[in-house]
């Protein structure tokens, strides 16, 4: 199958990959219909209408979904009419928000949008409901979702039996919700007017996507003018930040290119992006390449070239990559690396950004120190501490005795001590004498063998060759004419 990465809108549904788009063709379809109607002029029944105006509940939003064959152009003209209220922006909304006709005209929905500090309790009682039919509701609710995620913007959509008593039993009927951007709960009253709850999910379409880039100024700034998505930046920087020192490293004129997959709803905007399939960081001769593989084992990791896990007992860089100052472009903070003079090494980054355990361990101190201003040292397994200084404070629950985990947020970039701007200064010691954190060979957490580093590579050849293809493509369309950067 063949996917294209550009399909930005509209996707093609004949394509064989979207699979929930056979499950809501129906839901399409019935929607299409509707617009179709309303554009003859003949709005719903008039006697459903009737009952939605005098219940006070006429909310039924009409969403048209503008991807969808040939009612596409329906849709647009409907729109035009002012006769829908066309639902844009929200990326997260999906058919399942769109009107349900049921076959019974008595049936009506209500949409509530959820403001700030709202509970679904107080939501359904605002609606109509008594206390113990909301109550029940929102226990059965509870078995498939937490109430306590109910965030502003959420949208519950509430089915009422339209005649029915405020005060009676049958007045409500279900309670809908979107709650993720491919799950939708259900809470409906059975027969036996209890409620069950039931969820459902879907899967998104998956699709590949390339972004490569030249550093200028900042590895950050190259990445969003190469329309890399922060997610993706971050955890390419994560895998990287175990080999590459992200102060000292990079120069101007590297450059990076990912292939990465993002999750797209049924209109070809991205929802979820990442994860990283396979990156390669050039810097000065240095290339670095990385490939997400799932071993047989079912355990997923960044490998290198040569079959090995990047993951290491120390981190090189154990900050956030991307908001490091480059040290090139800097006069003023002259940012230091390994000597015996000074011990450690320096990341310049924003005050407040967060820095993180190197490796698991455990608190060995944490608050002021000295000319370190607030400081954690950390001891890890095989005789190694870590010893984190300047930082602006110190991560909630960092004590000592407390153990954490590789890549755990410990503290926060700061100035305090004696320092003449916000920055990180790193020590790694080994057997309490101090060692240059790039000098730390530590055994690469796993080398795959036998039948796993033969798919292995198999399948990195199959990255090589689907970035090159897909960049390929993407520098046609985008005729920058930038041949400064060569593809593979
Ligand atoms: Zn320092």
């Amino acid at each position: 199958m063949k996917r294209n990465p550009y399909a930005h809108r509209p996707l093609s549904t004949s394509s064989q990959g979207i699979r929930q788009g056979i499950r809501w063709k129906l839901i399409f379809l019935t929607v299409i219909l509707v617009l179709a109607v309303s554009k003859a002029g003949i709005l719903l029944s008039s006697a459903s209408w009737d009952a939605f105006q005098a219940s006070g509940l006429a909310l039924l939003k009409l969403i048209p979904r503008g991807d969808h064959g040939p009612a596409t152009n329906e849709n647009q003209s409907a729109e035009a009419d002012g006769t829908l209220v066309p639902e844009t922006g929200t990326a997260a909304l999906t058919p399942a928000d769109g009107p349900k006709l049921n076959d019974s005209p008595d049936l009506l929905e209500r949409i509530i949008q959820v403001g700030q500090g709202d509970t679904i309790m107080g939501l359904l009682l605002q609606a109509g409901l008594v206390q113990a039919e909301a109550h029940a509701a929102v226990s059965a609710l509870s078995q498939v979702y937490d109430p306590r995620d109910l965030r502003p913007g959420d949208e519950l959509v509430l089915t009422f039996r339209a005649g029915g008593d405020k005060n009676g039993e049958s007045f409500f009927e279900e309670l809908k919700m979107q709650v993720d951007v491919d799950r939708k709960i259900l809470v409906q009253r059975g027969d036996n007017k209890e409620f069950t709850a039931l969820e459902e999910q879907w899967e998104l379409q998956r699709v590949s996507s390339v972004a490569q880039g030249r550093i200028e100024s900042s590895l950050y700034e190259a990445a969003v003018q190469s329309g890399l998505p922060k997610p993706v930046l971050l955890q390419m920087i994560r895998a990287y930040s175990f080999d590459v020192d992200f102060q000292r490293d990079i120069h101007p004129g590297d450059t990076f290119e990912v292939l990465f997959e993002r999750q797209v709803d049924l209109e070809g905007r991205p929802v979820r992006e990442g994860p990283v399939l396979y990156a390669n960081l050039q810097t000065r001769g240095r290339s670095l390449k990385i490939y997400r593989y799932t071993a047989l084992d079912g355990k997923t990791d960044f490998f290198n070239e040569k079959g090995q896990s990047v993951r290491k007992a120390l981190m090189l860089t154990p900050i956030d990559g991307a908001r490091i100052s480059s040290g090139f472009g800097m006069r003023r903070h002259p940012i230091l690396g390994f000597s015996r003079m000074h011990k450690g090494l320096d990341f310049a980054a924003p005050t407040g950004t967060p820095i993180m355990a190197a490796g698991d361990g455990v608190v060995v101190e944490a608050g002021r120190k000295g000319n370190f201003g607030i400081t954690v040292v950390l001891r890890h397994p095989n005789e190694y501490r870590t010893l984190y200084a300047h930082m602006s404070r110190i991560a909630r629950g960092v004590t000592p005795g407390v153990r954490v985990k590789q890549g755990q947020v410990i503290g926060y970039v700061g100035s305090t001590g004696m320092s003449t701007g916000p920055h990180l200064h790193y020590e790694v010691l080994y057997r309490g004498k101090h060692v240059n954190p790039a000098s730390v060979v530590s055994p690469p957490g796993r080398t795959l063998a036998g039948k796993d580093l033969e798919q292995f590579k198999k399948l990195a050849l199959e990255l090589k060759g689907q970035y090159a293809a897909l960049a390929d493509k993407k520098l046609t369309q985008v005729q920058d004419g930038d041949q400064s950067v060569r593809l593979n």
